[in-house]
């Protein structure tokens, strides 16, 4: 670079010949000198002060083609020349020293604000999961309260038919037949919520997703058989738009929906039940809806359906209460969330996302 310099030097030297003829032989190389020494530092600076000295003295300077000269006045042209150049070397060396240590404490200082960043981004993220974990901990201790508290009230309710009935039995044989029946339905009920309970606890265990993709109309077709006995008594009607196919586990995905189409069902209005399924694409998201035509839940309410153990309508209507708390574990566990709205048609309409990652778009390329 030092040479090229130089060289640029001596050719603007040449071009100013005409002008200059002897006089001024190092003028020009002095910018050459100076470039030099300021990109590269003082060696290249001395190799540019060499080469332009010699080049003057022998191109420019009184004898031409000779290294030497024979006016005084070039011997002081030359001084200056060597002098300045030396000064240049030094202020340069100086300045690039000066530039060196500040990138390097503006390096260290950008290091120090990453490591910063990463230390607070970390501390967040750990403050971020240990909030995760304390939810989960205070909801587990709240359903384990609720636990407690259906085994001692729910359950203990059709136990306290069963041993009134069956005490009434032992004193009065007489009356077997009329109570008989009462004792089956009581320990019926207690069979029907110790298997909810088993289905609850056991959501937390199995793995619900699935490395090959399954279709939401084939659950929905399961489903439709599954139920076509409540289906055909209420005159009910499923409805379904495009649905995806998606990388959930068969058995959590009909589990999630036939307690969604089972709710519509059973929780129906006067009017037959018209039940629509329906998915739709929001951003990093699948949305699912299962609207109905029902009795519609009361907004303030909306939360509390997805907590287990918790009805809204009477005993009238069979049921435990855990339905919707069991579709909110396999929503939560594959990412997403659960809610109900309600429906535009006066019931109730649940909606549940499922992250975009789970969703096949390729439908041909199902499993089930
Ligand atoms: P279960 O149906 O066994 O009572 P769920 O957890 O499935 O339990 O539902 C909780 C409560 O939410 C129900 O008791 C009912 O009051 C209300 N609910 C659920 N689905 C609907 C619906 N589609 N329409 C109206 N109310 C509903």
């Amino acid at each position: 670079m030092a040479i090229l310099l130089v060289l640029a030097a001596a050719l603007i030297r040449l071009a100013l010949e005409p002008a200059l003829r002897t006089h001024g032989p190092f003028l020009i190389f002095v910018l050459a000198v100076a470039g030099a020494s300021w990109l590269g530092g003082w060696r290249p600076g001395l190799v540019a002060t060499g080469l332009s000295a010699a080049i003057g003295i022998w191109f420019f300077a009184e004898p031409r083609y000779r290294l030497s000269m024979t006016s005084s006045e070039d011997w002081v042209y030359l001084a200056v020349f060597l002098a300045e150049s030396v000064v240049f070397c030094a202020f340069a060396e100086r300045l690039r020293k000066v530039q060196l240590q500040r990138e390097t404490a503006l390096e260290r200082e950008r290091a120090a604000r990453d490591r910063a960043e990463s230390a607070a981004s970390s501390a967040v993220d750990e403050l971020r999961m240990r909030r995760v974990a304390e939810q989960e901990l205070r909801r587990s201790n709240e359903d384990l309260e609720r636990f407690a508290f259906v085994v001692s009230h729910d359950m203990r309710e059709p136990l306290h038919t069963i041993r009134t009935d069956a005490m009434e039995i032992a004193q009065h044989p007489g009356s077997a037949p009329k109570l008989a029946w009462k004792l089956v339905a009581a320990a019926d009920r207690v069979e029907v919520l110790i298997s909810d309970l088993l289905t609850y606890a056991r959501v937390d265990r199995v793995s619900l997703k699935s490395d090959a993709p399954v279709r939401l109309e084939n659950v929905v077709a399961w489903i439709r058989s599954n139920l076509a006995t409540a289906i055909q008594e209420n005159s009910a009607e499923i409805t379904t738009a495009e649905l995806p196919a998606v990388l959930i586990e068969f058995s959590a995905l009909s589990q999630l929906l036939q307690n969604l189409v089972g709710n519509a069902i059973k929780y129906r209005s006067s009017a037959a039940p018209r039940i629509r399924i329906a998915a739709e694409q929001d951003g990093d998201y699948c949305t699912v809806s299962v609207s109905d035509n029902g009795i519609g839940i009361d907004p303030a309410q909306a939360e509390a359906v997805f907590t287990p153990f918790k009805r809204l309508h009477g005993a009238d209507v069979p049921g435990t209460g855990i339905g919707l708390s069991i579709c909110r574990r396999i929503v939560e566990r594959l990412g997403g969330r659960i809610w109900v709205e309600p429906a535009p048609e006066g019931g109730s309409a649940f909606r549940f996302t499922i992250p975009i990652e789970l969703v096949v778009e390729q439908l041909s390329a199902s499993r089930v």
